[in-house]
């Protein structure tokens, strides 16, 4: 019999299970703890005892996903290449916060194999064949960045970032019960507050996200307007600017919460002043923070970055308006790690000095297929959204 990933499993089924089994409700504590630490078999589950050990592999695994490889940059991003059984790939990236000296090191998850959201913009929304991550594939991520984490003594992850490969909002029952898991305090235990869903806006998904799940949200939001928007993020076509600033507005956030506006930067796309005039008219009344992602450029775009002192003039717009603003610096760009850089084993990267090998990937995949990246994705996807 097939067993189930027990990674992905959620507090209330394994409480079920165990009932089931007639098993007393605080083995589920006990074990839900043990599932969150770095084990890989039911057998280092010493305070369980041995038959319901046995139990639980007649039902479950505790498989992680493969990891291929594990690029460190020289800014101490550290990149993960998985690889599933069926031959799929995708990627997860720790990023220590070393500059400030803070306690704030994030992970970045992935949520699909690609992406069929098609922005001009992102190396994900150039492959093809891509599937949605299970529940257990995206805790697999956390669970082997924390060993390698642990192992480098390279800190600890503070926060949780949807923001690799792919669309949460178009894999809404894993990523919800994903999110579940991270935030229980019986095991993962992050605040919620440091959980982001990060979407390019899936209207009726990120309405039921509201009602389902307190965590943070970061809209992709890229224009102050539909006829800017629409040209670069196609998914505009069926959820206009409007819709989402109504979701947004709507949405039941926390006392003091914000939520984070992402904003590419593309030259001579959405960099001017009116653009910022633009998006500060239209985010009057939705409590945020604004990041400004210069782009990242990479082979399968062909957008260029805005220079430095145009993403400055842009922020100066939005602070007059009143707004928090900040222009991010990219992270490990030298390991084609930064945002929108990601594409598994797709992706050509080069070979950092300190490449450590679990083992080595053909990375026979053809890139070069010219720049062909986006508009092919659209039509598919418009026909299957919510
Ligand atoms: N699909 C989700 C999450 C993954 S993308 C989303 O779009 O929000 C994570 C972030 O990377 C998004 O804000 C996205 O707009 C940004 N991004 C994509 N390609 C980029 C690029 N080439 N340079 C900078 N940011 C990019
Ligand atoms: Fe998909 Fe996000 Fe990339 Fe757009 S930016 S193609 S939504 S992963």
């Amino acid at each position: 019999m097939a067993t189930a990933n027990i990674r992905g499993i959620t507090y209330s089924d394994l409480e079920s299970f165990l009932m089931g089994l007639g098993e007393k409700r605080f083995r589920a504590e006990q074990i839900f703890r043990w599932i969150h630490r770095p084990i890989q078999t039911f057998d280092e589950m010493t305070d369980v005892n041995k038959k319901l050990r046995q139990q639980f592999t007649e039902f479950f695994n505790l498989d992680l996903p493969a990891l291929k490889t594990v690029q460190i940059s020289r800014d101490g991003t550290r990149k993960y290449l998985f690889l599933t059984q069926d031959d799929q790939s995708f990627e997860a990236v720790y990023i220590p916060e070393v500059a400030s000296g803070s306690n704030t090191h994030t992970l970045c998850v992935s949520s699909q194999t690609g992406c069929s959201v098609g922005c001009s913009f992102c190396f994900t929304a150039s492959i093809r064949h891509y599937r949605n991550l299970s529940a257990a594939e995206i805790i697999g991520q956390v669970h082997v960045a924390m060993m390698d984490i642990a192992k480098a003594g390279a800190g600890s992850i503070k926060n949780i970032v949807f923001m690799g490969m792919g669309e949460p909002l178009l894999n809404y029952d894993q990523v919800l019960t994903a999110c579940r898991i991270l935030i229980d305090t019986r095991g993962l235990s992050f605040s919620p507050k440091r959980v982001t869903v990060s979407t390019a806006g899936i209207v009726p998904n990120l309405i039921r996200l509201g009602h389902d799940c307190p965590v943070q949200i970061a809209l992709s939001l890229h224009a102050g307007s539909d006829e800017v928007r629409s040209q670069i993020v196609p998914i505009n076509r069926k959820w206009g600017v409007t819709a989402l600033i109504q979701a947004l507005k709507n949405y039941p956030i926390r006392h003091k919460q914000k939520f984070i506006i992402e904003y590419v930067l593309l030259k001579g796309i959405n960099d001017s002043v009116e653009e910022a005039r633009r998006l500060a008219h239209l985010l009057r009344g939705v409590p945020c923070k604004i990041n400004l992602l210069p782009l990242n450029a990479h082979e399968r775009t062909a957008h260029q970055t805005p220079a430095h002192d145009v993403a400055v003039r842009f922020q100066n717009e939005l602070r007059k308006a009143g707004y928090l603003v900040f222009v991010r610096t990219a992270r490990g760009q030298d390991i084609s790690a930064a945002c929108g850089q990601l594409g598994g084993s797709h992706a050509k990267t080069q070979t950092p000095d300190t490449m450590h090998q679990e083992a080595l990937l053909d990375v026979s995949v053809s890139i070069n297929k010219g720049k062909e990246s986006w508009p092919f994705a659209e039509n598919k996807l418009l026909n299957v959204l919510p």
